[in-house]
C-alpha cells in the first residue's frame, strides 16, 4: 500500500484525502519512508525536512476535516535548493550559501503552502543551477533512478529525479537554460518551462535575471497543469511578473487536437540526434498526426546560434548577479586583514569551478572594449531568435530573412540530442556539458514556453518530446502533451528502483 501512494497523481491523492480514505499524515509518512528507502542510491536531496513535512501533514489533515482542503492540500512537493524557504536552508548547491536561512519564502513557494503543500526537502541542484548533470553541486551528485550511473540531467536533478523515484508527488525546479525539461526528458517524466514572467521569480535565487523560470515537474501533464496553476500569477515583488490572468490549466486539457498546425523545425533534426532519439520523436510526430494534426516542416535558421548566444548573456547576467556573495551580506566568510582580502578569499573558497569560469566569461564579455562585440552582438541574435519564432507561429510578418511565416500553432522538436549520459563522462569537458542543452536554450532565450514529456526509450533510457507555442500558450501546449500521453503509456513506467534494492 506505502509503495502505492507513492506514485498517486494528484488528482488521485486528492479523491483519497478529500474521501478520507487516507490521511494527509499517511501519505506524507509514505514519501518519508520511499525517501529513506531510495535517498541513499538516489541522493535527490540536499536537506531533508521530515519534521516540516510532519507538522504540515498534521495541519493539512485539520483543513481537509473543515472542508477547506486546495488542490495541493497534503501533497508532498520537492523543491529545488534555489527556492527560498523560510524554514529550511536554501544553498543554491553551493558552499557560499551552505549555511543560508532565508527570512522569506519564495512567492511559488509560499501560494503552495498557502495550499497547505507538504515540503519533504531541498532538492539537490548544480551551483547556482549552472550546469547540465548535477555533478556541478558542491554538495554530491543525484544519480539517474532509470540507471544509477548516470546523471540525471540537471541542473533541477534533484527535484526530477525526487519526483521520478516516487519521493515526491511533485517537485519544483528552475530554468534558465533548459535546466527543467532537460533532467525531465533524462528521467522520464514532464518538465515545464513557462513563457518568461508566467511565474513570479520572487525568492528565486538569481543566476541570470532575463532567462530564468521556476518550472513544475511532474508524472503526468495533469499533474502540471494543477501546479503550474498554483504558482503562475501577478505577484508585486517581482516587476516581470506578468498580469496576464492565469487560466485553468487542467481544464484545457480536453485530448482535442484536431486541426492543429505543428511546426517541426528542420534544424533541430540536425544537431547530432542519437539515432534513438530521432526515431521516438518522429514516432511521436506520427501519434500526433493521427490524432488530426496537420505536420507543417519549418526552418528557424539562427537555432544553432542559440547556445553561442546563451553563454554570453546568462554568465553576464550572473557575474553581476554573482557579485552580491561578498563575504559580508550573505554566507560564507572569511574575514582576512582587509576587506578587499576579505571579498576575494570569501569568494574564492565559496564558489566551485563552474561558478568562477562562469563569472569570468561574463565579466569578460561585459569589460569594456569587448561590450559591444560579444554582450550587444549577442542580445541582437537573441531578438533574431525571438523573431524567429514569431514569424514561425505567424505572429510578425516575413522579414525576407528566410524564414517564412509558417502560422503553426506550437512547435515540436526532441526536448535533448541524446539520452541521459555517464556521471563523469562530460564533467572535465565544459563545451560537452554544454550541448545537453543545445535543444533547449533557444525557447529560453525567445521567452516562449515549452513542456517536455517522456515519449519512448532508447536503449532502456527515456527519451523526451519538447512542445513549444507562443508566449502564454501554456492551455495549447499542455492540451497538445496531453492528447499525446493519453495515447501512449510513457509517463506511467517507473524507474527500475525496486528490482535493484533487492539485490543491494
Ligand atoms: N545547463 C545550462 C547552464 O549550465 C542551463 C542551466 C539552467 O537552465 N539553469 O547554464
Amino acid at each position: 500500500m506505502a509503495e502505492d501512494l507513492t506514485y498517486l497523481s494528484i488528482d488521485e491523492a486528492r479523491g483519497l484525502l478529500d474521501r478520507r480514505e487516507i490521511s494527509s499524515v499517511e501519505l506524507t509518512e509514505a514519501h518519508l519512508r520511499r525517501i529513506e528507502a531510495v535517498e541513499g542510491r538516489v541522493k535527490a536531496f540536499i536537506t531533508r525536512t521530515p519534521e516540516l513535512a510532519r507538522e504540515q501533514a498534521r495541519l493539512a489533515d485539520d483543513r481537509i476535516k473543515a472542508g477547506e482542503a486546495a488542490t495541493f492540500t497534503g501533497i508532498p512537493v520537492a523543491l529545488k535548493d534555489v527556492l527560498c524557504t523560510r524554514d529550511a536552508p536554501t544553498t543554491a548547491g553551493s558552499q557560499i550559501l551552505r549555511d543560508f536561512l532565508p527570512p522569506y519564502d519564495a512567492t511559488a513557494v509560499a501560494r503552495l503552502r498557502a495550499q497547505g503543500a507538504i515540503f519533504v526537502g531541498k532538492a539537490n541542484t548544480d551551483e547556482f543551477a549552472m550546469g547540465s548533470s548535477t555533478e556541478n553541486s558542491s554538495f554530491f551528485t543525484t544519480h539517474n533512478p532509470w540507471d544509477l550511473e548516470r546523471v540525471p540531467g540537471g541542473s533541477s536533478g534533484g527535484s526530477i529525479a525526487a519526483v521520478a523515484a516516487g519521493e515526491a508527488i511533485v517537485g519544483l525546479g528552475s530554468e534558465t537554460g533548459g535546466s527543467v525539461r532537460q533532467p525531465a526528458g533524462f528521467c522520464g517524466i514532464v518538465g515545464l518551462k513557462a513563457t518568461y514572467g508566467r511565474i513570479s521569480r520572487y525568492g528565486l535565487i538569481a543566476f541570470a535575471s532575463s532567462l530564468d523560470q521556476i518550472g513544475p515537474a511532474t508524472r503526468s501533464v495533469a499533474d502540471c497543469a494543477h501546479l503550474l496553476g498554483a504558482v503562475a500569477g501577478a505577484d508585486p515583488r517581482d516587476s516581470t511578473s506578468a498580469p496576464a490572468e492565469v487560466p485553468d490549466y487542467r481544464a484545457a486539457l480536453t485530448g482535442e487536437i484536431r486541426g492543429l498546425r505543428i511546426g517541426v523545425p528542420r534544424e533541430y533534426f540536425e544537431m547530432g540526434l542519437q539515432p534513438g532519439v530521432e526515431s521516438a520523436t518522429r514516432e511521436a510526430l506520427r501519434v500526433l498526426e493521427r490524432l488530426g494534426a496537420e505536420l507543417v516542416e519549418i526552418s528557424l535558421p539562427s537555432s544553432g546560434l542559440a547556445l553561442p548566444v546563451y553563454y554570453i548573456i546568462a554568465p553576464a547576467e550572473a557575474s553581476a548577479n554573482l557579485a552580491r556573495y561578498d563575504g559580508v551580506k550573505y554566507g560564507l566568510a572569511s574575514e582576512q586583514d582587509s576587506l578587499l582580502a576579505t571579498y576575494l578569499e570569501s569568494r574564492r573558497a565559496g564558489f566551485g569551478p563552474e561558478v568562477k569560469r562562469r563569472i569570468m566569461l561574463g565579466t569578460y564579455a561585459l569589460s569594456s572594449g569587448y561590450y559591444d562585440a560579444y554582450y550587444v552582438k549577442a542580445q541582437q541574435v537573441r531578438t533574431l531568435i525571438k523573431d524567429e519564432f514569431d514569424r514561425a507561429f505567424g505572429l510578425a510578418a516575413d522579414n525576407g530573412a528566410g524564414a517564412g511565416t509558417a502560422g503553426v500553432d506550437v512547435i515540436v522538436a526532441p526536448t535533448s540530442p541524446t539520452t541521459a549520459f555517464k556521471i563523469g563522462e562530460r564533467s572535465d569537458d565544459p563545451l560537452a556539458m554544454y550541448l545537453a542543452d543545445v535543444l533547449t536554450i533557444p525557447a529560453n532565450l525567445a521567452g516562449i514556453p515549452s513542456v517536455a514529456i517522456p515519449c519512448g526509450f532508447a536503449d532502456d533510457l527515456p527519451v523526451s518530446l519538447q512542445i513549444m507555442g507562443p508566449a502564454f500558450a501554456e492551455e495549447r501546449i499542455l492540451r497538445v502533451a496531453e492528447a499525446y500521453e493519453r495515447q501512449t503509456t510513457w509517463t506511467q513506467r517507473r524507474p527500475p528502483l525496486d528490482v535493484a534494492s533487492a539485490g543491494a
